[in-house]
């Protein structure tokens, strides 16, 4: 991960944090889950350009993709951050998310770097920090508790995540990983950042650009979070 990744990963989890009411699941009260797709990028943003492929085009795309096929049945709706090709702020994305108090949000993004030969997805969750604060505070023990739950909800969603993925590209999953930020204090709701996969390996470029992987991705992601809100305590 070269340093701009960093940075993305390090704005979309502070965007997760920030955007959101104390308690999410606005969907949950209704019986219907809520999904926020979040295609990374947009507008005067390319993202990461490699031949034809551009970030952009692509996590939009896919975003539109995952939001037909959650229309074929599933158990919960989907809403996006920008469903054009258009320059979103972080700020603009926190409101987003704010306003909609999604029950969890996968950002979509596409990697680049490590090398030619790095390739497959990349499944982030936020890290998990020290859980329960010193000093016997109930309040303070019980907000992280909280938080805790919510991380919980993060990890298996992860993992659903990385399953359903796996059919499409077996064996080609970089693993699930901790995000390298120190921004996660209050995060309220589960949240993923997924790398579809790697626009400077020359086999993956490949397959992100063809429509039919396209919507192999979109199936597999829609399936991992049917699974995930199945399986909601
Ligand atoms: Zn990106």
């Amino acid at each position: 991960m070269d340093r701009l990744r960093l940075r993305w990963v390090g704005f979309t989890l502070a965007l997760l944090i920030t955007g959101l009411a104390p308690l999410s699941g606005s969907g949950a009260q209704q019986n219907r889950y809520m999904v926020l797709i979040d295609p990374a990028h947009g507008g005067d943003e390319a993202g990461v350009l490699a031949d034809k492929l551009r970030e952009k085009d692509l996590t939009l795309n896919l975003a539109l993709l995952i939001r037909q096929e959650a229309q074929k049945g599933a158990n919960f709706d989907i809403q996006l951050t920008r469903s054009a090709d258009r320059t979103m702020t972080m700020s603009e994305r926190s409101k987003a998310i704010g306003a909609l108090q999604p029950d969890c949000l996968l950002s979509l993004h596409v990697n680049a770097g490590f090398g030619k030969k790095a390739a497959g997805y990349e499944v982030y969750f936020p890290g998990f920090r020290q859980t329960i604060a010193g000093g016997g505070d109930s309040i303070v023990i019980l907000k992280d508790m909280e938080k805790n739950s919510y991380l919980n909800d993060s990890v298996r969603l992860a993992q659903q995540i990385q399953a359903s993925l796996e059919t499409v590209f077996p064996r080609k999953g970089r693993g699930l990983r901790d995000a390298p930020s120190p921004l996660l204090d209050v995060l309220t709701i589960p949240g993923l950042i997924v790398e579809v996969g790697f626009a400077t390996c020359t086999e993956d470029r490949k397959k992100l650009t063809d429509e039919e992987t396209q919507k192999a991705i979109a199936r597999a992601l829609v399936r991992g979070l049917r699974t995930y809100f199945q399986k909601v305590p």
